[in-house]
């Protein structure tokens, strides 16, 4: 990747990824199009970021189908680095974002946003690229990144991008193909719950604890969802809001289905 770069002069759009694409992917794929003149994508599905008991091995994955769609996207290059590659006998170098990574998903996945931040400075550093583009899906993924890339002085610009859904609402993801099909018809339950709270809040509500417990009723009515936590916290730090929202917010949501967990969110105000 290096060597190609060297080879490719203007502005890089990076779109990193773990594969098994999906509109969303697609969604970031053609924003760093329209803004940069050239575009890679990575497909890295990242060891360290998960735990022990997660689904590293069973994570999907479709590499032909990948590559096919990223052509149609008219991509310059794909990466596909190899674990051994990007992590060689005696590797022992991690990066840590501390406070932003500690709470919500870093509290139920110790190390979790260590492996993340880790493998994208190492994708930057592969790629060099002048922009790169993730999701609003993974709030808190964006913020440890958006705080490493501040810290580190590194010179790339991230680009949040909106979160993609299915016609029902459901949250674009990999991991929906984990769901049933009674599990997938459920599914929509988050984002209406997330939509009410929206509407309450333009409304006026600005009790933090009122909120999250209108989020938490309506996802209650639904007998295949198990609620993993309801967070309604400062859109930066990420810090639970306690009383009165003054603040723009990040409301998020983790709602386990069988063994798969759905994340959401909204940003507020
Ligand atoms: P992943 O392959 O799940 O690691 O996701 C790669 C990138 O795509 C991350 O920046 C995600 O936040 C983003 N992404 C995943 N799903 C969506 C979606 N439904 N809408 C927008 N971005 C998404």
């Amino acid at each position: 990747m290096h060597g190609w770069r060297r080879e490719h002069a203007g502005d890089l759009g990076l779109v990193p990824t773990m594969g098994y694409l999906h509109d969303g992917h697609l969604a970031l794929v053609r924003r760093a199009r329209e803004e940069n003149s050239l575009v890679a994508v990575s497909i890295f599905v990242n060891p360290t970021q998960f735990g022990p008991n997660e689904d590293f091995e069973r994570y999907p994955r479709d590499e032909e189908r990948d590559l096919a769609l990223l052509r149609e996207a008219g991509v310059d290059a794909v990466y596909l680095p190899s674990p051994a590659a990007m992590y060689p006998p005696g590797y022992q170098t991690y990066v840590t974002v501390e406070d932003v990574s500690q709470r919500l998903e870093g509290e139920r996945r110790p190390g979790h946003f260590r492996g993340v931040a880790t493998i994208v400075l190492k994708l930057f550093n592969a790629t060099s690229p002048t922009r790169a583009y993730f999701g609003r899906k993974d709030a808190q993924q964006l913020r440890v990144l958006q705080r490493m890339v501040q810290d580190l002085d590194l010179p790339v610009e991230i680009v949040p991008c909106d979160i993609v859904r299915e016609a029902d609402g459901l949250a674009m993801s990999s991991r929906n193909v984990y769901l049933s099909p009674e599990q997938r018809a459920a599914a929509p339950v988050l984002y209406r719950a997330l939509q009410q709270a929206r509407a309450r809040f333009d409304g006026g509500e600005r009790d933090a604890a009122k909120l999250r417990e209108l989020v938490r009723s309506l996802i209650a009515l639904e007998p295949l969802a198990e609620i993993d936590y309801i967070s309604l916290a400062d859109d930066r730090s990420l810090e639970e809001v306690e009383g009165i929202i003054e603040g723009p917010v990040l409301l998020s949501l983790v709602v386990r289905f069988g063994q798969t967990r759905l994340l959401d969110n909204i940003e507020l105000g």
